[in-house]
């Protein structure tokens, strides 16, 4: 099959590589359709994020393949059975239309033994230590795999794994009916946030953009006042909200300003538009010693929560992929409408990483997406 190889730093090609074979407990899934996240077009560009170390030090050894954990595709082959638990429904078949859970723990070690999967320190993550979905073919965990349910596209599954990781936002910050959201920033994870608020129950929501077109996307996601991020923030939530402050705040703007993100600055406007008592989850991904108001925070005796990356707090057997995808099919959350850009064969993989990593200069609002098949007519 196909695959994109990496041999360094933004050096990459779509080369032939081995067919894979599943293992037991595993499958293989031709894939349909995949999109690449923010933060993997970073690591590939060699930005110093996250994994950084991790893949320079798997470069020096030589070519690898890095990246492609959000995707939907059709199930090939199905290994023999392995340890842990079959999915509801006896387990996935050949034939069905899936997509997957990205992180998987590992099941072994102390944390695991001791039922707190989401402390393994060695979990399973798709495209980062195994390969993923940059490809013709991907394998994963049989216990990973999430059926997607007829009527919802390949691109629309191939979106799902950031909505899933807003519902979790959406849990972690246990928004209650009737409670004030402000989600400051509109991009994708803005505007998803500002989707799962507006269908779980949130009273007001209130977005912030930055450029006139986001801020449209915004009102149509349905937030009740959108505020340019440019003007008093501060002064317009405390304005709508009788001078309390928003219940919850997700901060979703921040973030490395050569990757089109809203540097440090959007934190210290979250501890100022909180309420006293309040919450802020940090859904955006800053430097790690970042400045922080810790001041203001513990003053105002607010919350700051930190969801798991991704999904990965709910794998596997995620039913926050499953609620997503549900979210999708019943036409609660609109995610296609936030893929702009769609490119058709595997070739146009290092194309959709150019376009993804540099969203702005391409017009683009969310990740570009590539079309290996299409699934309803194979
Ligand atoms: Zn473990």
């Amino acid at each position: 099959m196909r695959a994109l190889v990496m041999r360094g730093f933004g050096d990459l090609a779509v080369e032939e590589v081995p067919d894979p074979v599943p293992g037991p407990g595993e499958v293989v899934i031709d894939v349909a359709c995949v999109q690449p996240s923010v933060t993997e077009c970073m690591l590939i560009a060699g930005a110093p994020v996250a994994m950084h170390t991790v893949l320079a030090a798997r470069l020096a050894e030589g070519p690898t393949r890095f990246g492609g954990h959000e995707f939907a595709g059709v199930i090939r082959d199905v290994g023999p059975p392995g340890e842990g638990h079959a999915p509801p429904g006896g387990g996935p078949r050949p034939g069905d239309r899936v997509t997957a859970v990205e992180t998987a723990a590992c099941g072994r070690c102390a944390a695991c033994r001791r039922d707190r999967p989401d402390a393994c320190p060695r979990p399973q993550v798709l495209g980062f230590s195994t390969p993923g979905a940059f490809a013709e073919r991907v394998v994963v965990p049989a216990k990973t795999v999430v059926t997607v349910p007829d009527g919802v596209s390949a691109s629309e599954a191939a979106a799902v794994q950031p909505l899933a990781g807003a519902v979790h936002g959406h849990a972690l910050a246990g928004v209650r009916p009737g409670e004030t959201v402000l989600v400051l920033g509109a991009g994708v994870m803005g505007l998803l946030h500002t989707q799962v608020a507006r269908r779980g129950g949130a009273g007001l929501v209130v977005v912030t953009g930055r450029s006139a077109a986001k801020r449209d996307l915004a009102r149509r996601a349905g937030a009740d006042l959108v505020l340019d991020a440019a003007d008093d923030v501060e002064a317009a939530v405390r304005d709508a909200t009788d001078g309390i402050g928003a219940d919850v705040v997700f901060e979703t703007a921040g973030g490395a300003p050569d990757a089109g993100l809203a540097g440090t600055s959007t934190l210290d406007l979250a501890a100022r538009c909180v309420r006293r008592g309040g919450r802020i989850v940090m859904v955006a991904v800053l430097p790690e010693h970042a400045p922080a108001p810790l001041g203001l925070l513990r003053e105002r005796s607010a919350a700051l929560l930190h969801p798991r990356s991704g999904a990965g707090g709910y794998a596997p057997g995620s039913g926050a992929f499953e609620h997503a995808l549900r979210l999708v099919r019943r036409g609660d959350v609109d995610v296609a409408g936030l893929v702009t850009h769609r490119l058709g064969g595997i070739d146009a993989l290092p194309k959709a990483l150019e376009i993804t990593r540099d969203k702005a200069a391409h017009g683009a609002l969310g990740p570009a997406q590539v079309d290996l098949f299409d699934w309803e007519h194979q």
